[in-house]
């Protein structure tokens, strides 16, 4: 499963959970001087849905 989040700045990382903790993690405290726990991070990402989009078949 992969997993969004978006910092208030605008930037944002996606990955696997634990990617995306490290990511933000780094990233705040670089940019923002904030350190972020864990479950501060789980409060705020959101689930990206994982294959490709699924078309209708029949047409094009
Ligand atoms: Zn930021």
């Amino acid at each position: 499963m992969l997993m969004e989040v978006t910092c208030r700045c605008g930037w944002s990382t996606r990955g696997l959970e634990s990617e995306v903790i490290a990511g933000i993690q780094a990233h705040a405290k670089a940019e923002h001087d904030i350190k972020l726990s864990a479950d501060d991070v789980r409060a705020v990402w959101r689930v990206v849905a994982e294959g490709p989009p699924i078309d209708e078949p029949g047409s094009g």
